[in-house]
Formats: C-alpha cells, structure tokens, sequence
C-alpha cells in the first residue's frame, strides 16, 4: 500500500511555534523531504528528533520529487518541510504535490505559521478579499507588467520582499498605487524585533531612505479605492487632486493617482487641474 505526504509547516521565527501535530507529523515520517537539510537538521536536533532526510529544493526538485514519489508508493511515508513557514507558499512543495496527487497519493497539510497570514492578519487592513502576490520579479518588464495588472486590484495585496530589494519594491508601489495608497509593513514576525508600521506609500518610500530595512518583511498593500465608479465627475476628480496637493503630493503625483481611481485620462486631468490654477 501506498504512503502518504504531510506538508508541515515550521516556525517563521519563534521555535515555540512548533505545534504537536507537527512535531508528531515529523515523528512519523519514515523520511523527511526538506528546503535545505542543514536548516531542517537544527530543528529536528532542537526537537530531538532523529529521520532520515532528503534535499528537494528548487534545482533539484524534478529528480528529487521523482524518487520521492517512488519511495511514497513503495509505502513510505515522506513528511515535506521549508526552511520556514508553510511548504509550498513560495516555497518548494507545489510540484510535489502536484505529482503526488497525479500518482493517486494521499496529500495532507497540518495548518500552521505562514508569514503571509499572519502579516495579514495584524496589518489593519481589510482581510475579507486579499490576494498573494509573493515575490515580485527581479526583471524589470515581468515586474512593471505584475504591478500594472494590480492597478485595479480592489482586495488587499500580500507581498513578500527581502530586506535588501526593500526600498525599490516601495519605489514601485508608489508608483504604480499612488502615493496616498496605504501600506503595512510587518517585519520580523513572531521574534523579537517584530514591528508593523501602518503608513502611506509615500511615507514608507521616505522611512525607508532614512532607516535602512533590516530583517524578514511582509508588505500588506491596500486595495484600489471603490471611487473607481462610472461616471465620476472631472468636478470630482480636480477636488481630489486638489486635496492631495494641499497634503504635500506633487500635482504630477496627485493626476497620476486620481486617474487611477478614477479611470479618468491623466492627460486631461493634468490639462484641467493646471488651466483651474490659471
Ligand atoms: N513559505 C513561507 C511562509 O509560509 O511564510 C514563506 C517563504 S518565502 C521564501 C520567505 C519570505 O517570507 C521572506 O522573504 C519574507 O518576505 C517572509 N517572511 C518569512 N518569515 C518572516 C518573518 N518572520 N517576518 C516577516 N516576514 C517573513
């Protein structure tokens, strides 16, 4: 008889995040298929916990899942593990368990830290309809054509960054959302420095000049306002760009945002909102 795969998650920062279900899904395992096995041995040796393990990981996961799933339906069972958080969420574990499922094995999650979620959860941003978004693409049109087709994006949007790609990835946001458009960005989840910061993009792009990002973030974007109505007024539209210049936004910045939200062009908004001051 066939075995089965357990995804199970691991701490994103505090090893007491360890749940028994996961820690006995480790116990279990006849083996371990982990990100980095060096990563997954110190947890195992703080959890005192002896298996076997095998490396599956973004460069050798075709050959790796194929003897994985070989030894799976030999009747072995194969625990699977990141080096932090929940398998498969931008992590190594989709075409494993793609190919699992394809061979007739049985697939199983225990629930538990994911940065994601957890970030969400706390960033006071509206958690009914969000949306993962992960890594944004380090090339530069994959990225722009990522970001332009978020730009009518209502839920909220989950981004994962690293610390050193930070200040860009604000740069680009701003950008493409508007200055005004609100952020959270949760930073070193569960340990000890764990900090959210609600703010505007526009503030987020100058905190970060000034203090320079340190640490795992996860970046909670706001949704694109609901004013996005048929027939919002160019009336409308010059108050708001009106308002925004007062609060300190260029006018090129406050007519690139408006048309936004308003689906109203930027060239004649710019036209308008320039011929209003004359
Ligand atoms: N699968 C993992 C999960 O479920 O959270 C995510 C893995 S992904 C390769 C790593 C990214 O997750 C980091 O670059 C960061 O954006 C986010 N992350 C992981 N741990 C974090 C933490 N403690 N605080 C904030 N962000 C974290």
């Amino acid at each position: 008889m066939s075995g089965t795969l357990t995804l199970v998650p691991t701490p994103i920062g505090n090893l007491s995040d360890i749940s028994p279900r996961c820690r006995q899904a480790l116990e279990e395992a006849d083996f371990i298929a982990a990100e980095d096995t060096r990563v997954t041995l110190k947890l195992l040796n703080h959890l005192g916990i002896k298996k076997p393990l095998v490396s599956y990981y973004e460069h050798n996961k075709e050959f790796s899942g194929r003897k994985i799933v070989e030894r799976i339906l030999a009747g072995e069972n194969c625990a699977q593990v990141s080096d932090a958080g929940s398998p498969a969420i931008s992590d190594p574990g989709e075409d494993l368990v793609r190919l699992c499922a394809e061979s007739g094995i049985t697939v199983t999650a225990v629930p538990g830290p994911c940065a994601a979620i957890t970030a969400l959860s706390i960033s006071g941003l509206p958690t009914g309809r969000f949306t993962f978004e992960g890594f944004l693409s380090t090339t530069k049109k994959t990225r722009a054509a990522h970001l332009k087709s978020l730009q009518e994006e209502r839920r909220t949007m989950i981004f994962y960054e690293a610390p050193h790609k930070l200040c860009a990835t604000l740069t680009d946001l701003e950008q493409a959302f508007g200055a005004q458009r609100r952020i959270s960005l949760c930073r070193e989840l569960t340990k000890l420095h764990e900090e959210v910061l609600r703010m505007t993009l526009r503030e987020a792009v100058a905190y970060y000049a000034e203090q320079p990002p340190r640490g795992e973030f996860v970046l909670i974007v706001e949704g694109a306002p609901e004013a996005r109505e048929e027939g919002v007024s160019m009336e409308a539209a010059l108050a708001r760009i009106a308002a925004l210049t007062e609060s300190g936004v260029s006018k090129k910045d406050a007519v690139r945002q408006v048309a936004q939200e308003t689906g109203l062009p930027k060239n004649a908004l710019y036209d308008a909102a320039v011929k209003g001051e004359a």
